[in-house]
């Protein structure tokens, strides 16, 4: 028998474990692992934890639904491990995974392989999430170092997927020999109540469809009017597996003007790669010196107590919501991190916390791209202003009303800042700039 584990692939359609189970022609044991580092310091009062734990409750509900028997449990996960295996006495001959690149994921699996091979038991660990296969794409572009900007990944990505275009499967829960082998569980690994009661998510696939018929084709030109348009809105079921990455690209791929869209998913993928080659992804803040920034206007920024309507009105939208349109992601980081010198570090775990669609690889590549560090970054120089952007991506104003009611009444002076502004934009803007030449060449060399 083998034992399948779902991490970050929250759903029972299209999922590479699957099809390698139902070829192994074996009975899979299904386990989902309530890991409390994954919910430490509150997070399952926060956006991203609720989202998170509402779509387990949602792959839990998958599962009955088809018959089939998902064990639930809560711990560390080598320790959970240990104990089925224990348990089964021999009866597990191996551990099936679907593989994640962030520093815990990599030290999570190192444990769990080092339980298995203790029972001699085989660890395979397969990929699901991106759309390219990296080895395969290394090979396809004959190149020796890695692609560290995103426009000419993006080019080879294209001829890639063109090529190989990794199509979705249609086996689901229901095509699996799932055991109905009951498990007794200690007190010490039952899922605490309140983790379970929550509404599980709803299902992606109305979202997919409704914005490929009606949407996908001004994606490109409208995407960033983040009140009179709307994206997919699928990036808090992508960030746990909740949707097959395979499906959106397959669906997007056979509608007409798709593309800009998909270079979205592409950019997805862009940042998993480089966060599996680039070394120094996850540690940039030790690579630069960031003593010239500070803390002091952190609290008001998260608070949404700036002073600029448009980063106030994108902060509440945050805080109330968990989420934030992309434009407003990119203004309010950069106002973070240039405007106000906070270093972005502080800004990426506020937002770990706070977004409903939080992923660590994605979400650290964007905050590096807006600070203007690492490989993949926007210039030094380029320190967006948050009134011009307010005024031509939505000029009369309404999303500052829709989430600022008290600027209600305010006409064509919404965008600007208010008396009380924590910062001058122009001052801060120079001030930044003269800031990160200076972060920039403290580079420490490879
Ligand atoms: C500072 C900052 C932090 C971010 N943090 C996250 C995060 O934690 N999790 C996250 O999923 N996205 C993050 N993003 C990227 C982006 O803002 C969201 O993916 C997007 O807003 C999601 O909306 P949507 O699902 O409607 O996407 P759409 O615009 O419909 O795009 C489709 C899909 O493409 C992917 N995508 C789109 N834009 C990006 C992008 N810039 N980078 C990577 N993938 C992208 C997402 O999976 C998204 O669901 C961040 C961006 C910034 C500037």
């Amino acid at each position: 028998m083998k034992l399948f584990i779902h991490r970050k692939d929250l759903r029972t359609d299209d999922l590479n474990a699957f099809d390698y189970l139902r070829n192994q022609d074996d009975e899979s044991f299904h386990l989902f692992i309530y890991d409390p580092f994954l919910l430490r310091q509150g997070r399952e009062k926060e956006h991203s934890g609720i989202n998170f734990l509402r779509h387990a409750a949602g792959l839990g509900r998958q599962y009955r639904e088809a018959g089939k028997t998902l064990h639930l449990a809560h711990g560390k996960p080598a320790e959970v491990v240990d104990y089925i295996l224990g348990q089964m006495e021999g009866r597990i001959d191996e551990v099936v995974v679907h593989r994640d690149m962030t520093p815990y994921a990599i030290d999570r699996d190192r444990s769990i392989r080092k339980v298995t091979e203790g029972y001699q038991v085989a660890f395979t660990q397969l990929t699901d999430h991106l759309l390219i296969d990296l080895p395969r794409f290394a090979d396809f572009t004959g190149k020796s170092e890695p692609y560290k900007v995103f426009a000419a990944f993006h080019r080879r990505w294209v001829e890639f997927m063109n090529e190989f275009p990794n199509p979705p499967s249609a086996l689901t829960v229901a095509d699996v020999k799932v055991s109905n082998h009951s498990m007794e569980w200690p007190e010490a690994y039952r899922v605490p109540e309140e983790l379970l009661e929550v509404e599980p998510a709803e299902d992606p696939h109305v979202l997919l469809d409704g914005f490929l018929q009606e949407r996908i084709a001004e994606y490109g030109e409208h995407r960033d009017e983040y009140e009179a348009y709307e994206p997919s809105h699928l990036s808090s079921y992508v960030a746990v597996g909740a949707v097959s990455i395979r499906k959106m690209y397959d669906a997007a791929y056979r509608t007409a003007q798709s593309g800009e869209w998909i270079r979205q998913l592409c950019f997805r993928d862009f940042y998993l790669y480089r966060a599996v080659y680039e070394s120094h992804y996850f540690t940039y803040e030790k690579v630069y010196d960031l003593s010239p920034l500070n803390e002091y206007h952190f609290e008001r920024w998260c608070r949404a107590e700036t002073g600029i309507p448009i980063i106030d009105a994108a902060m509440t939208e945050l805080n109330e919501t968990g989420r934030m349109p992309n434009r407003l992601r990119i203004l309010t980081a950069m106002f973070l991190t240039k405007n106000l010198q906070c270093p972005f570090t502080r800004g990426e775990a506020y937002f770990r916390r706070k977004l409903l669609d939080y992923d660590n690889i994605q979400n650290r590549g964007n905050w590096l791209w807006c600070a203007s560090l690492g490989e993949n970054a926007a210039p030094y120089f380029r320190v967006n202003n948050p009134v011009t952007q307010s005024e031509k991506y939505d000029p009369q104003g309404d999303y500052i009303r829709k989430w600022l009611p008290d600027l209600k009444k305010h006409s064509k002076d919404i965008h600007q800042p208010r008396l009380d502004a924590i910062v001058d934009l122009k001052a801060s803007r120079q001030a930044a700039i003269e800031v990160y030449k200076q972060i920039l060449a403290s580079r420490q060399k490879d």
